[in-house]
């Protein structure tokens, strides 16, 4: 299973093929290209098994798990308009834009860091509860800046 390079076309054996589609598993624990050959022209679907790696604060590395993403999220949006498939959505935005950095392991601050966003489009309550955890706001000065922060977002 080739990840990097040297992905052959199996019709005509050419060495360099192009991506053109990849999605990530509903379990993200595999990712799955469309490639077609600039040679002979023809497409094909190779799928790729790939575990994202989390460094802890304590140093301890343990698999990226999306589900545990979305239960730290969810937390943050008890009694906010938030349905299951928001927080599924968002825990796919998360992934996507851990693996797309193309790293074999992140620091569970980036992963902090990338909820930062998706959570700020879908809710602000939440993003403000959950920044809260994540930052280790200390008082309401945090609070201030982090809703300053979100009004000059919004412009
Ligand atoms: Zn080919």
């Amino acid at each position: 299973m080739a990840i990097l390079g040297g992905m052959h076309c199996p019709f005509c054996q050419n060495t360099d093929t192009k991506v053109i589609d990849t999605r990530i598993s509903d379990d993200g624990h595999s990712i799955r290209r469309r490639r077609e050959c600039p040679s002979c022209g023809r497409r094909f679907t190779t799928l790729e098994t790939t575990t994202l790696l989390v460094m802890k604060r304590s140093g301890n590395i343990e698999p990226f798990e999306r589900d545990k993403v979305i239960s730290g999220v969810r937390k943050a949006c008890q009694g906010r308009p938030i349905n299951e498939d928001d927080l599924k959505a968002l825990g796919q935005r998360v992934e996507e834009d851990l693996r797309s950095r193309g790293l074999a392991q992140v620091r569970s601050e980036d992963v902090g860091k990338a909820i930062l966003g998706p959570l700020r489009d879908l809710d602000e309550v939440a993003y403000l509860r959950f920044a809260s955890v994540y930052k280790n706001f200390e008082g309401l000065e945090d609070f201030q800046k982090a809703i300053d922060g979100l009004r000059a977002e919004r412009g």
